[in-house]
């Protein structure tokens, strides 16, 4: 079988050169010849040869430098060098090139077909092994593309197919995915969001102010509220290298359940009031109608201790409904501290009894407040109250009124059970009364709810600070008026 294979020959002419020429096509190979630099250039990019040849110089140039070139443009090229003479520095430089072959004289064809044998074959599983290699490492490239894209495949579909609404955002809140549930929430159609800053594509006010506190801080809840009564929860995610994601749930129903809840609860309050008034009236026409054994009356007493509570219960109650339901508008510049003053008579003989200091402590400048005096004077009620209620005999109790910034600091420190820092932000709930409560401590579990919703309606927060079996401090933070 002849041998395809192409020798370029890069040498002077010389003997040699037609020795080679005569073995090599005796072995069945292709021989071209290159004559200078520029037949050995066109020869390499057109014919492509399998091996070349080169002399210790060629076309007046050093063998090694020409060398050198050729196998930074065609690494794999197998080269044969031809010396005129042996010497060990040709030998080393052969290496050190990375050529593949050494010739010298005295030369036989045998010796020749050799080398270029040894050569040839020696690049052909170089050639093999590469070619192996990148087949491997594109499949496998392949395989990991096949897959990745089966994941995003499958992702997007999981996200635009969720009930709930996401939005993805890069670190300048430019939308880089929306999904249907998002489109739905805010009517966006098809329009062709992707890029667009999410906050000049919606226009709710609530979305809006949730995008810009999201600088604030890690993670935000927010509730968006829609004008045809729909209601989400949404919550802003930062996503590390990615920017941040918005998810919304629809909690419409929740809220509408809490309305009916509300005011299936007002309704009941206030109809159960006028016949708890008329056995209230009754209990008190009884001890008129003629005189009473000390039973009958202590009977009488109780019962009207309790129909006091209930009343107390439904007025607290009726209380709540009206401040949930935003009836609470009345609003005249008062003196936090000049209220407080009636607060802490009305509770002078109660601390008194039980032995507690009760300490007072208000900066001067306290600055006015557009409040409803009623319902400041409730909220100071509750929240004194609570601390001569859950503070043992012989504590102490420091109210404080300072100012800090624009805002009054109502605070109410106390040596009581404290509360744990579980149920710290559930003792604002409705009904919910904490487990520290020593025995005999009575009652509905709504003075802090009310507390809250006052405060509240006052633009204005509160919280507490507690460690249980030290105490608790009460703070209330309220708008000055300026
Ligand atoms: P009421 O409706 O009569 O006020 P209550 O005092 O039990 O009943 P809240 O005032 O709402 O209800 O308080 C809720 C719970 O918080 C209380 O039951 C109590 O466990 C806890 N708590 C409130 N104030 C204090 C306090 N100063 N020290 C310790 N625990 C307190
Ligand atoms: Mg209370």
């Amino acid at each position: 079988m002849p041998n395809q294979d192409l020798i370029l020959l890069a040498l002077n002419s010389s003997p040699i050169l037609d020795l080679m020429q005569r073995a090599l096509h005796a072995a069945g190979y292709e021989v071209a010849v290159a004559h200078d630099r520029s037949g050995l250039n066109k020869s390499m990019q057109e014919a492509i040869p399998a091996l070349m040849i080169i002399g210790e110089t060629f076309a007046e140039q050093d063998g090694f430098a020409i060398s050198s070139e050729m196998l930074e443009r065609f690494p794999t090229l197998p080269i044969i060098f031809y010396a005129d003479k042996d010497t060990t520095g040709f030998a080393k430089s052969v290496l050190k090139n990375g050529l593949s072959g050494y010739l010298y004289p005295p030369l036989q064809m045998a010796d020749i077909v050799e080398e270029v044998q040894k050569s040839l074959a020696r690049a052909r599983r170089l050639g093999d092994w590469l070619r192996r290699e990148v087949r491997r490492t594109t499949s496998s490239l392949a395989e990991k593309a096949k897959i990745s894209e089966a994941e995003r495949t499958k992702l997007e579909a999981i996200i635009s197919n969720i009930q709930d609404g996401v939005v993805v955002m890069d670190e300048h809140q430019r939308v880089l995915l929306v999904n249907r549930a998002v489109r739905d929430i805010f009517n966006l159609g098809e329009a062709e969001v992707n890029g667009r800053s999410f906050g000049d594509i919606i226009s709710n006010a609530d979305m809006v102010a949730l995008l810009s506190r999201s600088s604030e801080g890690p993670l935000k809840y927010h509730e968006i509220n829609f004008d045809d009564g729909r209601v989400f929860n949404a919550q802003f995610t930062p996503i590390p290298k990615i920017g941040a994601a918005v998810t919304m749930q629809d909690i419409s129903y929740l809220k509408e359940l809490d309305r009916l809840k509300s005011d299936f609860i007002h309704t009941v309050s206030h109809d159960l009031r006028s016949p708890l008034t008329a056995v209230l009236g009754y209990t008190e026409l009884v001890e008129r109608t003629g005189p009473l054994n000390q039973n009958q009356q202590e009977f009488l007493h109780r019962l009207q201790g309790s129909v006091q509570h209930i009343t107390n219960l439904i007025n607290d109650l009726l209380d709540l409904g009206r401040l949930e339901a935003g009836f609470d508008t009345r609003r005249e510049m008062i003196q936090l501290d000049g209220v407080l003053k009636y607060t802490l008579d009305m509770f002078d003989s109660q601390v008194k009894k039980k032995s507690i200091d009760l300490a007072v402590d208000i900066s001067p400048n306290i600055m006015p407040l557009r409040a409803n005096p009623i319902r400041i004077r409730q909220m100071l009620d509750n929240l004194v109250g609570n601390a001569i209620k859950y503070t043992p005999n012989g504590g102490h109790i420091l109210v404080s009124v300072s100012m800090q910034d624009k805002q009054i600091v109502f605070k109410v420190h106390d040596t009581g059970p404290g509360i744990s820092q579980e149920e710290q932000s559930r003792v604002f709930e409705k009904f919910y009364r904490a487990t520290n409560a020593p025995d005999g401590v009575t009652g509905s579990g709504l003075g802090l709810a009310i507390v809250k919703s006052i405060v509240d309606s006052h633009q204005g927060r509160v919280w507490v600070e507690s460690t249980l079996g030290t105490g608790s401090t009460f703070v209330v933070l309220l708008p000055a008026h300026e």
